[in-house]
């Protein structure tokens, strides 16, 4: 049986490779448009690189109603904030970055965390109904991965029990389901353009609404309320974005096709790779989808694979490979949820599985093809442990 310091010795990869890295537009470029911004000494506030950023990102997207921001997790707060959503409760994913269930928290409002689907790994539209109260407001679901949500039935589910539906989009920037946008779905959706994001604007965020009337509330509410210099129509935040990320964001555009392409190869080589691996899974693509690839999950069998998802990525960063367990732990362990009848593990049971088997590859446009390899062998070299392991006790009985 091979040792795992030589497993080790033999996959280190020389410099470290993180989970993600932001593609970076030319720096002349950039340099270009930080020349006009110092001619205009326009810095912030709807300037002509925001107004032009955000007709150009309605283009991409394929959505007419689109605000930019400043980060997702304020456009997250506005949302709510424009569908009058300030009290009761809220039906939510616990597989996610927190910031889902924290502008919930910020909003008054009780987050409520549904199960996940084993497939989709978003919310199971099975499980949502029966955790629907007199106090339910919305159901706030999450394209996990990019991954579409039941889109449908959670739709279907919302029109019966006249909820509002806000995805959480952050993952799916560019991803398309049965022909449209992504962002056609819901009340409203929210995209980020964190820097770990596959689009990003450094910080930055998008809230996609349905009508004129709601956007241009978005619009107000995002500005402090302020409706004209002596009127301000409601208790807005600030949560607009600046020139510098909107020329950032103009530049990643012209990338993000590139990006995606590229991202693809890496998800390929990995598919192929580890579609084999004993113990390993690996996400199959979702029906009627058009992927971002913005990450590669693969969930770890410990029976199978001889070894747990911890153990492998220990094993990892001493091969200097920095993958993620996104979303482990479960956002409702956290001690501001744990208390809640809907946090217990119990009620949580594919969530809190998927949330101790997942990890997410490196990936990225400029990864090196062999260093995705590598990354394979090293996975399957630690499986191939336990395929040795079981031999050798088959042999000994
Ligand atoms: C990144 C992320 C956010 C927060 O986005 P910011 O732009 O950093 O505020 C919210 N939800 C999910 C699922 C995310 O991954």
């Amino acid at each position: 049986m091979q040792d795992l310091a030589e497993i080790i010795r033999e996959h280190k990869l020389a410099v470290p490779v993180y989970v993600t890295q932001p593609v970076m537009p030319k720096l002349e470029g950039y340099v270009e448009h930080l020349a006009g911004i110092w001619e205009r000494k326009w810095l912030t506030n709807d300037g002509p690189l925001h107004q032009e950023f955000e007709r150009r990102l309605s283009e991409y997207v394929d959505a007419d109603h689109v605000s930019v921001f400043c980060n997702a997790t304020i456009a997250l707060m506005v949302a709510l904030e424009t569908l009058r959503i300030d009290s009761g409760e809220v039906i939510t994913t616990p597989f996610t970055f927190p910031a889902t269930s924290h502008v919930l928290y910020w909003n008054r409002v009780r987050p409520v965390f549904c199960d996940i689907d084993p497939v989709t790994m978003n919310l199971d539209p099975s499980k949502i109904e029966r955790l629907i109260s007199p106090e339910t407001k919305a159901i706030l679901p999450v394209h996990v991965y990019g991954r579409p949500c039941d889109v449908e039935t959670i739709q279907r589910i919302a029109e019966i029990h006249g909820l509002h539906v806000i995805y959480d989009a952050a993952h799916a920037f560019a991803v398309r389901h049965k022909g449209k946008s992504i962002l056609a779905y819901g009340d409203i959706s929210v995209l980020s353009f964190h820097a770990t994001k596959l689009f990003t604007t450094i910080e930055g965020g998008a809230l996609i609404s349905r009508t004129d009337v709601q956007r241009k509330r978005v619009n107000f509410l995002k500005n402090f309320g302020i409706a004209d210099e002596e009127t301000v129509v409601g208790p807005g935040i600030n949560g607009k974005m600046n020139e510098f990320q909107a020329a950032f964001g103009l530049m990643q555009l012209q990338l993000v096709d590139g990006e995606i392409h590229n991202r693809r190869e890496i998800a390929l080589i990995y598919r192929e790779a580890l579609r084999h691996v004993a113990g390993i899974t690996v996400l199959e693509e979702l029906p009627d989808t058009e992927s971002n690839y913005a990450y590669f999950p693969i969930l770890i069998e410990t029976e199978d694979f001889g070894m747990s998802r911890d153990d492998l990525f220990v094993v990892m960063r001493h091969c200097n490979v920095f993958a993620r367990k996104y979303f482990y732990p479960l956002i409702s362990h956290a001690s501001c949820y744990s208390a809640l009848p809907s946090a217990a593990a119990v009620k949580l049971p594919v969530a809190e599985r998927v949330a101790t088997q997942v990890i997410c590859l490196p990936i990225y446009g400029s990864l090196e093809h062999e260093t995705a390899r590598t990354i394979c062998r090293l996975i399957a070299a630690c499986a191939a442990r336990r395929d040795r392991h079981a031999a050798l006790a088959g042999t000994l009985c």
